[in-house]
Protein backbone atom coordinates (compact mmCIF):
# COMPACT_ATOMS: atom_id res chain seq x y z
CA UNK A 1 0.00 0.00 0.00
CA UNK A 2 3.49 2.49 0.46
CA UNK A 3 4.43 3.31 -2.80
CA UNK A 4 7.58 5.51 -1.34
CA UNK A 5 8.62 8.13 1.12
CA UNK A 6 6.58 11.71 -0.37
CA UNK A 7 8.37 13.84 1.97
CA UNK A 8 10.34 14.94 4.87
CA UNK A 9 8.38 17.26 7.14
CA UNK A 10 10.86 19.22 8.98
CA UNK A 11 9.43 22.13 11.43
CA UNK A 12 11.23 25.65 11.08
CA UNK A 13 10.93 28.98 13.43
CA UNK A 14 12.57 30.70 9.95
CA UNK A 15 11.92 30.04 6.90
CA UNK A 16 13.38 32.44 4.83
CA UNK A 17 16.34 31.04 6.84
CA UNK A 18 16.10 27.64 6.34
CA UNK A 19 15.46 28.34 2.70
CA UNK A 20 19.07 29.32 2.25
CA UNK A 21 20.41 26.44 3.85
CA UNK A 22 18.81 23.90 1.74
CA UNK A 23 18.81 26.62 -1.87
CA UNK A 24 21.35 28.38 -1.46
CA UNK A 25 23.89 25.88 0.42
CA UNK A 26 22.73 22.40 -0.04
CA UNK A 27 21.89 23.62 -3.67
CA UNK A 28 18.16 21.79 -3.41
CA UNK A 29 15.41 22.86 -6.29
CA UNK A 30 12.59 25.13 -4.17
CA UNK A 31 9.52 24.30 -5.79
CA UNK A 32 6.88 26.12 -4.14
CA UNK A 33 6.57 28.58 -1.21
CA UNK A 34 3.80 29.70 0.00
CA UNK A 35 1.79 30.90 3.15
CA UNK A 36 -1.49 28.61 4.04
CA UNK A 37 -3.39 31.35 5.81
CA UNK A 38 -6.27 28.78 6.95
CA UNK A 39 -3.53 26.36 8.14
CA UNK A 40 -1.46 29.13 10.03
CA UNK A 41 1.79 28.21 8.52
CA UNK A 42 4.26 28.61 5.97
CA UNK A 43 5.17 26.14 3.58
CA UNK A 44 8.31 25.51 1.10
CA UNK A 45 9.08 22.34 -0.68
CA UNK A 46 12.26 21.43 -2.19
CA UNK A 47 13.14 18.74 -4.93
CA UNK A 48 16.11 16.69 -4.29
CA UNK A 49 16.20 14.97 -7.44
CA UNK A 50 15.02 12.07 -6.30
CA UNK A 51 11.60 10.70 -5.80
CA UNK A 52 11.54 12.22 -1.99
CA UNK A 53 10.93 15.82 -1.02
CA UNK A 54 11.67 18.12 1.54
CA UNK A 55 8.90 19.49 2.89
CA UNK A 56 10.01 23.10 5.19
CA UNK A 57 7.08 24.35 7.87
CA UNK A 58 7.26 27.19 9.43
CA UNK A 59 3.97 28.29 11.85
CA UNK A 60 2.42 31.52 11.80
CA UNK A 61 0.82 31.23 14.89
CA UNK A 62 1.90 30.76 18.41
CA UNK A 63 -0.95 28.44 19.43
CA UNK A 64 -0.81 26.07 16.61
CA UNK A 65 0.27 22.56 16.98
CA UNK A 66 3.41 23.14 14.51
CA UNK A 67 4.26 26.01 16.76
CA UNK A 68 3.81 23.70 20.76
CA UNK A 69 6.34 21.07 18.84
CA UNK A 70 9.09 23.63 18.10
CA UNK A 71 8.80 24.97 21.62
CA UNK A 72 8.75 21.94 23.36
CA UNK A 73 11.03 20.07 20.59
CA UNK A 74 12.96 22.96 18.57
CA UNK A 75 13.25 22.85 15.06
CA UNK A 76 14.06 19.40 13.40
CA UNK A 77 12.38 16.62 11.69
CA UNK A 78 8.16 16.70 12.12
CA UNK A 79 6.91 14.34 10.32
CA UNK A 80 7.52 11.72 7.08
CA UNK A 81 4.85 11.62 4.84
CA UNK A 82 4.57 8.26 3.21
CA UNK A 83 2.81 8.20 -0.36
CA UNK A 84 0.11 5.33 -0.76
CA UNK A 85 -2.18 4.08 -3.73
CA UNK A 86 -5.21 4.41 -1.87
CA UNK A 87 -5.83 6.32 1.38
CA UNK A 88 -9.21 5.58 2.05
CA UNK A 89 -8.14 1.54 2.31
CA UNK A 90 -4.39 2.50 3.90
CA UNK A 91 -5.90 4.38 6.48
CA UNK A 92 -8.37 1.45 7.35
CA UNK A 93 -5.83 -1.08 7.21
CA UNK A 94 -3.54 0.91 9.95
CA UNK A 95 -6.84 1.79 12.06
CA UNK A 96 -7.77 -2.24 12.30
CA UNK A 97 -4.24 -3.00 13.22
CA UNK A 98 -4.43 -0.54 15.82
CA UNK A 99 -2.76 2.67 15.46
CA UNK A 100 -4.34 6.08 16.15
CA UNK A 101 -5.37 8.61 13.28
CA UNK A 102 -5.07 11.97 14.34
CA UNK A 103 -7.30 12.82 10.88
CA UNK A 104 -10.12 9.73 10.76
CA UNK A 105 -10.98 10.63 7.09
CA UNK A 106 -8.22 11.87 4.46
CA UNK A 107 -8.73 16.03 4.22
CA UNK A 108 -6.50 18.20 1.47
CA UNK A 109 -3.24 19.04 2.65
CA UNK A 110 -0.66 21.80 1.79
CA UNK A 111 0.31 20.58 -1.61
CA UNK A 112 -3.34 19.64 -2.68
CA UNK A 113 -3.37 16.48 -2.45
CA UNK A 114 -5.81 14.07 0.23
CA UNK A 115 -3.62 13.81 3.11
CA UNK A 116 -4.30 11.87 6.58
CA UNK A 117 -1.51 12.03 10.10
CA UNK A 118 -1.23 8.85 12.37
CA UNK A 119 -0.42 9.46 15.79
CA UNK A 120 3.21 9.34 16.93
CA UNK A 121 2.17 7.41 20.37
CA UNK A 122 1.53 4.00 17.98
CA UNK A 123 4.31 4.67 15.69
CA UNK A 124 7.07 4.47 17.85
CA UNK A 125 7.23 8.38 18.43
CA UNK A 126 7.01 9.25 14.75
CA UNK A 127 4.76 11.58 13.16
CA UNK A 128 3.69 10.34 10.02
CA UNK A 129 1.12 11.59 6.92
CA UNK A 130 -0.18 9.36 4.50
CA UNK A 131 -0.64 11.35 0.96
CA UNK A 132 -2.43 9.84 -1.86
CA UNK A 133 -0.58 8.97 -4.98
ZN1 LIG B 1 3.90 16.85 5.09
Amino acid sequence: MITRVRHIGIAVSDLDEAIKLYRNVLGLELEDNREIKEMKMRVALFSTGGETQIELIQPTDNETALAKFIEKRGEGIHHIALEVDDIESALDIVRKKGLFLVDEKPRIGVHGKKIAFIHPKSTRGVLLEFVMK
